[in-house]
């Protein structure tokens, strides 16, 4: 290895922390509000975002990206489906048969880390995508996946959203004035997520506005947080809040952290 494929690794990792905390915060502040239309300032334990985005940062950090490795660290995470995990998404990780073209928002929930290892474009569109053939092959769910993944990009590189590609993201772009109800679909959760990205203006408001969306809450709110992660770092005193609120939350932090 090279000094600087050494630096390289040693700065994405570093990145990998900042999004995985990210996820964590919107995952553990959205999670008491799942399902719900009303949203408040619990905080309650990390579920299935936090868990498959830490997956998804194992197997970039391997180095073996094949899709066989990628479910062994999808599952080598799983810590049961009582952590918020969908059906689907649960029969996948205990090798129970199950379908291969979700359209669902769990691809997308995940991908993050990709945003922060893709040397260019090009190589974020095709691990993004990739990471879904496994579970998520709609194309709702692929396009929603490699929309977190390039909004992750972007925002490690200081530029807009407006930079987004639009020929790849049309569909799961916010549309101006559309209501979206904010399901476990792709395309009705990543809007918002991507809208509360547009309209925030640190990472505060970005997470009260995804948590502001209701239902799909912890989802949207990971989303969301792992984009405004990349943007403004983290805010000391919301992860102490987080942290202080659940054991579990701590235990998991402890794992993130290896990522220095
Ligand atoms: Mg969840």
């Amino acid at each position: 290895m090279t000094l600087f494929s050494f630096l390289n690794k040693f700065t994405s990792r570093c990145r990998f922390q900042t999004v995985l905390t990210g996820i964590l915060i919107g995952d553990a502040c959205g999670s008491p509000y799942e399902g719900r239309m009303v949203t408040g300032n619990a905080i309650g334990p990390y579920t299935d975002d936090t868990e498959q985005a830490l997956g998804i940062a194992n197997w970039l950090a391997s180095g073996d990206h094949s899709l066989k490795n990628l479910k062994v660290q999808l599952q080598g995470v799983f810590s049961g489906p009582q952590r918020g995990y969908g059906a689907g998404q649960a029969d996948f990780l205990q090798d129970k048969p199950t379908r291969k073209d979700s359209f669902g928002n769990g691809a997308a929930m995940r991908v993050a880390c990709i945003g922060c290892y893709g040397k260019d474009a090009a190589q974020v569109i095709k691990l993004a995508t990739l990471q879904c053939q496994l579970t998520h092959k709609h194309p709702e769910a692929v396009a929603g996946a490699v929309t977190i993944a390039l909004a992750v990009f972007l925002a490690k590189q200081g530029k807009s959203l407006d930079s987004l590609p639009k020929l790849y993201l049309q569909a799961l772009m916010p549309e101006a004035g559309r209501k979206y109800n904010c399901s476990l679909q792709a395309v009705e959760s990543v809007p918002p997520a991507m809208q509360a990205v547009i309209d925030g203006k640190n990472f505060e408001s970005t997470l009260n506005k995804a948590l502001a969306y209701g239902n799909d809450t912890d989802t949207i709110a990971a989303m969301a947080c792992a984009i405004a992660a990349m943007k403004y770092g983290i805010p000391k005193q919301r992860l102490k809040k987080v942290l202080a609120a659940h054991k579990d939350n701590q235990k998991l932090y402890r794992v993130i952290c290896r990522y220095r």
